[in-house]
């Protein structure tokens, strides 16, 4: 029987496509995100559907333990759960730098520590953190979206030489830009029409899936196999 897979922000874009691949693959799944109706509308098989702000720690342990009574120990977590507010720093709400350090740094981290004493003690399982080309290079009005992807990097990869003893594997996915709701949550339209303008100019970015087929690649490799990162984006993307 396949092993429980963990996917958090599965509501839509990157999360919704892998939780889409790893189904067609045969694992149970444990989806998690605010928007419970749009994780119940993907109608996957073996899957638990939980409705969690992951920055609630609580609630984001309880949905795993319950998944976990179903289905068996987690064999992995995808920390995919992200937010991108763009402005330039000197004008931007400091309440919107605390909410993309809470879900694309903080939360990701209780997923880790979620499951990572178990794997531990199992001497398998697999992290697979979702960063993003802005946590290797800088763009205009990104300052704390990119130190939040800075920061995953920085942490998977910490992470990963804590517990690659315990033949636990960390991969961080570093996407550049994919078609999905996440610009939409941005206040500015300016900030908006030029990210739709460079994308253009790129020709179309990549979709969801594109991501999804690093994800599947990444966990299907060997146990002892650690696919440590992959930064992937559309080939004309500077
Ligand atoms: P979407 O906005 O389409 O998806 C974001 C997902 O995160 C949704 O399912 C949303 O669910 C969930 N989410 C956000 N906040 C919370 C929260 N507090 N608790 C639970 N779930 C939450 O964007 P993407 O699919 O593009 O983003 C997925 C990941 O990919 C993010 O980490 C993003 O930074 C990263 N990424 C995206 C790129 C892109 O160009 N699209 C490029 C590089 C990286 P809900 O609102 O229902 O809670």
């Amino acid at each position: 029987m396949k092993k429980l897979i963990v996917v958090t922000g599965a509501s839509s874009g990157i999360g919704e496509a892998i939780a889409r691949r790893l189904s067609a693959a045969g694992h149970p799944l444990l989806l998690l995100a605010r928007r419970i109706e749009k994780l119940q509308g993907l109608n996957l098989p073996e899957t638990l559907c939980e409705k969690v702000d992951v920055t609630d720690r609580e609630s984001f342990e309880a949905a795993i333990a319950k998944a976990e009574q179903a289905y068996g120990p987690a064999d992995c977590i995808v920390n995919n759960a992200g937010v991108m507010l763009l402005n330039p720093l000197d004008s931007q709400d400091s309440q919107e730098w605390k909410t993309m350090f809470d879900v694309n740094v903080i939360a990701l981290m209780h997923g880790m520590q979620a499951v990572l004493a178990p794997m531990k003690a199992r001497k398998s399982g697999t992290i697979i953190n979702i960063s993003s080309v802005a946590g290797r290079k800088t763009f205009p009005s990104h300052a704390a979206y990119c130190g939040t992807k800075f920061a995953v990097h920085a942490i998977s990869e910490n992470v990963r030489e804590e517990v690659a003893d315990a033949n636990v594997r960390v991969t961080t996915i570093a996407p550049g830009a994919v078609e999905t709701e996440l610009l939409s949550h941005t206040t500015s339209d300016e900030i908006k029409a030029g990210y739709e303008q460079w994308k253009e100019q790129m020709e179309g970015v990549l979709a969801a899936d594109d991501i999804a087929r690093a994800v599947e690649y990444a966990y299907q490799q060997p146990q002892g196999v650690c696919v440590r990162e992959i930064v992937i984006a559309a080939t004309r993307q500077q």
